[in-house]
């Protein structure tokens, strides 16, 4: 088939589907191995120097109790996915399964996260998720100040590590500790900033979407608004 054909034919399909048109199923997004590699930067605030790769810099933080978090946990929870991912999602802290297994987002948040990202055709493998702190606030209270501050060089670690194209926060505690903002999330939410040279986009914790489910038809539009950024 001729290239202005295929085209032709592609336009067609859209302007027949309009809105309903399906994206694949889970597809990868992850950074192509062809890809040149970008020079890793190191964000301010980050380890330094930066360790040689996430796997080594896990190990060498798995036992941290610089707070007191660490005394209180029952598994650090470092981070899941793709070291190449394009985007790195950013959570606010570990709940209970989380504490239990050790990955971030397995419990009922994650499973509908992996909805989410299903439904605009992302493979969860191919993205990487983690938390803001590393260890669950007992009863899943709100991270501490000075938790959020002790914490901070591991998340800023990761993502030099990685360097994604695109970093989404979800909730508040994620966007405010990235954006260094107390504005609210209706201020924030669906927004895409330049963010340390990354695009930032902020959107509700899928917890939130489980207390209120009327409310995810916008979680479904900034995950839509994510997929056009690929
Ligand atoms: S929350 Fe962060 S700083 Fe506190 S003990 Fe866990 S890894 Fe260390």
């Amino acid at each position: 088939m001729s290239k202005s054909r295929a085209v032709r034919d592609y336009l067609e399909t859209l302007a027949l589907f309009e809105e309903d048109l399906y994206l694949p199923r889970e597809q990868s997004i992850r950074k192509s191995d062809a890809t040149v590699p970008r020079e890793l930067k190191a964000l301010e605030g980050a380890v330094s120097p930066l360790p040689a790769s996430l796997a080594e810099f896990e190990q060498s933080i798995c036992n941290c109790v610089r707070c007191a978090l660490g005394q209180t946990r029952t598994k650090f929870v470092f981070g899941d996915g793709d070291a190449k991912a394009r985007v790195v999602f950013v959570g606010e802290a570990p709940g209970h399964d989380e504490d239990q297994t050790g990955i971030p987002f397995v419990g009922r948040a994650g499973q509908l996260l992996n909805d989410m990202l299903a439904e605009v055709g992302i493979d969860r493998k191919s993205v990487y998720i983690c938390n803001t702190l590393k260890c669950r606030p007992p009863g899943n209270r709100d991270p501490l100040p000075e938790e959020k501050a002790t914490c901070r060089p591991y998340l800023r670690t990761q993502l030099s590590l990685i360097s994604p194209e695109i970093v989404v926060c979800l909730g508040k505690h994620a966007a405010n500790e990235l954006l260094g903002t107390d504005l609210p999330m209706k201020d924030l939410r669906g927004r895409v900033m330049p963010w340390e040279g990354m695009k930032l986009l902020v959107t509700y914790h899928p917890a939130y979407y489980l207390r209120n489910m009327s409310q995810k038809v916008h979680g479904d539009a900034d995950f839509k608004l994510l997929r056009s950024l690929l």
